[in-house]
């Protein structure tokens, strides 16, 4: 019989579903075609295994061959049914005993002269495999970090010629898994080369303490950038299941693993599905990349309003969903959002020596910009300015700052998820006001302040989530109108 049956992955979202790759040689005209991909993609496919069988010494079957990946929705064109492919054409020209691949799913990329390569996604094809407790085999290259997933049962091999013998013995050998630290740390600038600036540092401990979103104005060189690449060394270790995430995440778009927060800056000159996600093969973008750690947007205001608009969605629910053609896929986007923008437009509006030369209606333009329902969800806003000489000289600064802050941002982010099961920063409407446990005098004082301060109900929520996080830093139970008047004195508008 000239058919053969092999398994596989896809892939949609971060999931890697079941995929069956069905090989037919039947009499003919030799010719090759994948049902249901084009006709470039099949001479594609064709080019990249034939080269590789020959060069691996196979033989390419001489028949009218017909592959089908089916079911055909879960089917994202890709080099990751090279393997499969090839299997398939052994199996159905019997140059592979059938019981090579009973058990076994495979996945990866061709060379033209038939080396392995690594699959983007085939970490989660690895952890869909163990959760069936099928055997996948896939490249050598980055398999021991694969083999850290649990119950993993992988077989790597260099090349096609390689893997066909491991295949053929009686109980190859698995991959063992990496007794090393499966990834990197990232290395973020102390929480101590930040001189001079009283506010900015208390801002960085609540952003990190409550998870708030945080906007920084001021003019250039005032260190708003050195403050977003301190705040994920703030932040403490990522539960494991947000880091699996991150993980696959990374892996669908070719960056190695890391442990903990990461730090994303990307530039505002990036194209919405950069930043959001969906470029032809729709991997996830920028804030999924950010996911679990801090996402910095730089000059805020030159940022398309179309993007800033996008980003509201992720914001509420902490995760995307991006389209591309017939393909939908839902990706998590958890972050913390820091944004930077200047004064005005030329950056000089606070000097006091008169250099700007920007008209008010250039400044009001400007800062409309970054105003808006984004703004709605950032807690904190702070204006900076620069810090004095003396304090950039001072010599007198404790290294280990972030790490120290670390712990205790981590006892009052506990504090709240036992408390409300969510971050200060996502707290609802109809919640603040209630784990705010406010006193009758501070309810009264809180009415006044706001009263006087002539702020909407929105604006008045932020504050309160800041207050609470102040609250919770301090360890009370209540929020006191000190608390209050802190957060107060945090927010104005851009
Ligand atoms: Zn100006």
């Amino acid at each position: 019989m000239h058919l053969s049956f092999i398994s596989t992955r896809g892939q949609a979202g971060l999931d890697a579903p079941s995929v069956t790759v069905e090989v037919h040689l039947s009499a003919g005209l030799p010719a090759f075609q994948v049902v249901g991909l084009g006709d470039s993609s099949s001479r594609e496919i064709r080019s990249r295994v034939r080269a590789a069988l020959i060069s691996s010494h196979l033989k390419w079957p001489d028949f009218n061959i017909t592959v089908n990946l089916t079911p055909a929705e879960r089917v994202t064109p890709g080099t990751r049914f090279d393997l499969p492919i090839a299997m398939g054409l052994l199996v159905a020209s019997q140059q592979l005993p059938r019981d090579a691949i009973e058990g076994r799913e495979f996945i990866g990329e061709l060379g033209l002269d038939g080396c392995l390569k690594p699959s983007r996604g085939a970490l989660a094809a690895v952890l869909a495999a163990a959760q069936t407790g099928k055997t996948l085999c896939l490249a050598m290259e980055g398999s021991p970090h694969m083999a850290n997933v649990e119950g993993s049962r992988l077989i790597a091999a260099p090349d096609l010629l390689s893997l066909c013998a491991l295949l053929k013995a009686d109980d190859p050998q698995l991959v063992s898994p990496q007794p090393t630290c499966p990834a990197d740390t990232c290395d973020y600038p102390d929480l101590s080369q930040i001189r001079g600036q009283p506010l900015l540092y208390r801002a960085l401990e609540l952003a990190a303490a409550g998870g708030h979103h945080l906007l920084m104005s001021g003019s250039p060189g005032v260190g708003k950038t050195l403050a977003a690449s301190v705040l994920p060394g703030l932040l403490p270790p990522i539960a494991p299941a947000t880091q699996w995430e991150m993980w696959l995440i990374r892996d669908l778009v070719g960056l190695s693993r890391v442990s903990g927060p990461t730090f994303r800056a990307p530039h505002h000159s990036s194209s919405i599905a950069a930043l959001m996600g969906g470029t032809a093969k729709a991997l996830p973008g920028e804030i999924s990349m950010a996911h679990g750690g801090v996402l910095f947007l730089d000059e805020l205001t030159e940022f398309p309003r179309a993007v800033l608009n996008q980003l509201r969605q992720p914001l509420e629910s902490g995760e995307i969903t991006v389209t591309r053609a017939e393909h939908q896929h839902c990706y998590p986007a958890r972050f913390q959002l820091v944004a930077a923008m200047n004064p005005c437009p030329c950056g000089l509006a606070d000097n006091e020596d008169g250099s700007c030369r920007c008209s008010p209606d250039m400044i009001r333009r400007y800062r409309q910009g970054a105003s808006g329902p984004l703004m709605d969800r950032i807690d904190l806003h702070v204006k900076l300015s620069k810090p004095c000489p003396e304090a950039l000289l001072s010599t007198a600064t404790t290294d280990n700052r972030s790490a120290r802050l670390r712990e205790r941002v981590a006892v009052t982010r506990e504090r709240q998820l036992s408390r409300q099961g969510c971050l200060n920063r996502d707290l609802a409407g109809d919640n603040i006001v209630e784990v705010c446990a406010l006193s009758t005098a501070t309810r009264a004082g809180l009415i006044k302040a706001l009263a006087a301060l002539d702020v909407s109900a929105r604006n008045a929520h932020r504050r309160l989530r800041v207050a609470r996080t102040l609250a919770d830093m301090a360890g009370e139970e209540r929020v006191s109108m000190s608390h209050i008047n802190t957060a107060l004195s945090f927010r104005e508008a851009p």
